[in-house]
């Protein structure tokens, strides 16, 4: 299937317009008109070289959000003109531990990118949704509520489940104080999930210009970072710290906020160690964990979760031209709170 979209060469390039061809639709495969395609920091890490290992020309976007233009023969999950979303991942092995317990994210042979990856095939490079057609496995993607629109759905395919995903395990609910480490866009979902389980919510954030925002999504604190006393004051005050932030910082800061057996979950990935103290692991039986994405199955629940709740990101719709800015600015901070492009710009 030819495809229009937007790649990088290398890790220092821009992104400029690509064509390419997508593969024919087999028989569990759906093809779909992309509509809108988010822009995740991963893209970002990734395009740039940030985690390494990158298959260039490189496709990125793992939040796209389209509607079905066509099915292969034995597809049964969607007809033409479903709306169709796929996040961070398009394949597994189905057969390990993880993939039948349906965390396909944890797949003991690794998961398939939904960029930057080899399909199972062991040939054909995975290619983004920033781009105006995609073919996917019928099992890996999801059906999208009718009822959302459909710019603010596509962040919810990586940034939503991200946060949903944790703030589930770990039974974040109406006795639960919680932080939210950096307010983009995996934070802001974050304060929304939080919220609707009925958790007390605190946005710790280096931009203090946010706090209207932070509030006006349901936050009942706010706490600017750059103040070098606030996390002091802030010692041993949360059960769950879900830290999103996308760049190096100083996790013993943030691993003392934590009360009796709290536990901080890694969530952002800016491809440097954190340096870890013992002592601040000791003093409260603190734990300090991570994780990544979430299941399939898990993703449905959460689109539904939406759904039903009326939850969507807040977002920038923007022009492929502009995509380059909106990659400076998301690194600056700078988003509110996530660059969805539309794809009929591509
Ligand atoms: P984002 O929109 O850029 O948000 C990151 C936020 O981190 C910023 O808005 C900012 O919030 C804070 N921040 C940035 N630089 C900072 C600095 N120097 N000091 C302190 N805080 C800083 O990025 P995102 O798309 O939400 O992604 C966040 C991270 O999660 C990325 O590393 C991404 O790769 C990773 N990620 C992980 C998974 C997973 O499965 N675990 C999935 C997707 C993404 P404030 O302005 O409020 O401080
Ligand atoms: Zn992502
Ligand atoms: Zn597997």
């Amino acid at each position: 299937m030819k495809s229009r979209g937007l790649a990088v060469e290398n890790a220092t390039s821009l992104l400029k317009t690509f064509e390419f061809d997508r593969r024919k639709l087999g028989s569990h495969d759906v093809g779909f008109d992309v509509k809108y395609a988010g822009i995740c920091h991963s893209d970002i890490h990734t395009a740039r070289g940030e985690w390494g290992n990158v298959h260039y020309p490189l496709v990125p976007g793992h939040e796209v959000a389209g509607v079905v233009s066509s099915i292969g023969t034995s597809v049964t999950k969607f007809s033409v003109g479903d709306l169709i979303g796929v996040g961070v991942f398009v394949d597994s092995c189905r057969t390990c531990d993880n993939c039948l317990k349906g965390l396909q994210q944890y797949c003991l042979e690794g998961m398939t990118g939904t960029y930057n990856s080899i399909e199972r095939d062991g040939k054909s490079q995975t290619r983004g949704g920033y781009s105006n057609k995609f073919v996917v496995n019928e099992d890996y993607a999801v059906h999208i509520p009718k009822n959302l629109p459909l710019e603010g759905v596509a962040p919810l395919l990586c940034a939503g489940i991200t946060l949903y995903s944790p703030i589930k395990h770990w039974n974040v609910g109406p006795k639960s104080k919680i932080a939210v480490m950096g307010l983009g866009g995996l934070g802001h979902m974050g304060v929304k999930f939080a919220v609707a389980m009925g958790a007390e919510v605190t946005v710790l954030s280096h931009s203090p210009d946010k706090e209207i925002d932070a509030k006006k999504m349901g936050a009942h604190h706010f706490v600017s970072t750059k103040n070098p006393e606030a996390l002091i004051k802030l010692k041993k005050s949360f059960d769950i710290i879900l830290n999103t932030v996308s760049a190096e910082l100083d996790i013993n800061e943030y691993l003392q906020c934590l009360k009796l057996d709290g536990t901080l979950v890694v969530i952002g990935l800016p491809g440097i160690p954190y340096s870890l103290r013992g002592a601040v692991m000791l003093d409260g039986r603190r734990s300090l964990t991570g994780s990544m994405v979430g299941g399939m199955a898990e993703l449905q629940e959460m689109l539904n979760f939406c759904g039903e709740h009326n939850i969507v990101s807040d977002v920038e719709v923007i022009s492929a031209d502009y995509a380059n800015t909106a990659y400076d600015r998301t690194v600056a901070s700078d988003v509110k709170y996530r660059f969805v492009i539309d794809a009929s710009t591509f």
